[in-house]
């Protein structure tokens, strides 16, 4: 698949649920309206629209929600998908998560094929961490880490990168992960769906951050790539890599592999723009899949080249209506 860029899609991310058992501030207001039960496409559904992406030439997929360990036997689907890893149509199988359930799934995750996971965790301060989840325990989180790592999957952490909340603690975040052989990766917030919140208080550029920490650390940076967004640097002094996610203070689309379906088989070219294509519409239609391959072939003809998300006081208001555990982070 090529889009009209000459960018080749070779990654797709599948929110498997727009539910979760979090109330991060960032990401969505404390009384969340989630969608009915009957827009959701089963596991069956999931599985056939990810084979058919693999098919069509998909080698990395990344399943995430929402929180997809909270779907109801979500294991049924990587255990089906795994059978793409046999073959080697698919390279890579792997999700992200905040980690409230991994203590009961890590190992089965392994097992299934799954060799590298992204945790979200912005801080390990037991009160931030239920000012800014909310819901969350930070206990059960940093467990389920632990028994990922002991099942032998690589965590890489993902942390928000928060005015006033989270920011102080950031260098002693990173000496944390790299002290347990964990790569961490920064992020800058994104104007995605309403939030209780203010975004421009919760918005602090990377930027900055990055100035900060080369007053403390060593930054080199390193040619490592995931595939995805991160540009890393190497940190001398903790020995381990560091990634920034700059999606307002550096746009990085211009190399853009991926695109996004949400659980309702919604497919976004573009996680900041709104034209998407429906593709639950051409999937039960006819068990067989030439409608949905069309589609998808269509839609993917109108990837656009970026997004534009700007966050300022005369900004205030999301780039695009929906939320990031809509579309999938
Ligand atoms: N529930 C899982 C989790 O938290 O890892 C997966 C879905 S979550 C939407 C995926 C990632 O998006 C998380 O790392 C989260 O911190 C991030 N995220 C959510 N809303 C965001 C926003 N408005 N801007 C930037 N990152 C956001
Ligand atoms: Fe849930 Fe992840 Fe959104 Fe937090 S960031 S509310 S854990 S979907």
């Amino acid at each position: 698949m090529i889009d009209p860029f000459g960018r080749s899609i070779s990654y797709v991310r599948v929110s498997v649920t727009d539910r979760c058992d979090f109330r991060c501030v960032y990401c969505m207001p404390e009384h969340m309206n989630f969608l009915p039960k009957a827009d959701v496409l089963s596991l069956e559904e999931l599985d056939r629209l990810c084979s058919v992406f693999i098919e069509k030439g998909v080698r990395r997929l990344r399943l995430t929600g929402g929180e997809p360990l909270v779907r109801r036997d979500i294991m049924k689907l990587f255990r089906g998908l795994s059978r793409h890893l046999d073959t080697g149509a698919l390279q890579e199988m792997t999700i992200t998560t905040n980690g409230s359930q991994l203590q009961k799934y890590a190992a089965e995750l392994a097992d299934c094929g799954v060799k590298r996971i992204n945790v979200s965790l912005d801080t390990r301060d037991d009160d931030k961490f239920r000012a800014i989840t909310r819901w969350g325990s930070l206990d059960k989180v940093l467990n389920g880490i632990d028994a990922a790592r002991k099942a032998g999957i690589h965590v890489k952490i993902n942390t928000v990168a928060l005015r006033g909340m989270n920011e102080d603690e950031i260098p002693e975040l990173i000496a944390w992960a790299h002290g347990d052989g964990m790569d961490i990766t920064l992020i800058e917030t994104m104007p995605l769906g309403e939030v209780d919140a203010d975004r421009t208080d919760q918005y602090l550029p990377l930027s900055l951050v990055r100035a900060r920490l080369s007053e403390m650390f060593t930054l080199t940076p390193s040619d490592k790539r995931t595939g995805g967004p991160a540009r890393y640097v190497h940190v001398a002094e903790t020995g381990g890599q560091l990634g920034f996610i700059t999606p307002l203070s550096h746009n990085f689309c211009e190399s853009c592999n991926r695109v996004r379906i949400t659980c309702t088989g919604t497919l976004y070219m573009c996680l900041g723009q709104e034209d998407a294509a429906d593709l639950r519409a051409p999937l039960r239609a006819s068990p067989d899949n030439a409608l949905l391959s069309q589609a998808i072939d269509e839609a993917i003809l109108r990837k656009p080249k970026g997004h534009d998300f700007v966050i300022d006081r005369r900004h205030n208001r999301p780039a695009v209506g929906r939320t990031m555990s809509l579309t999938g982070g």
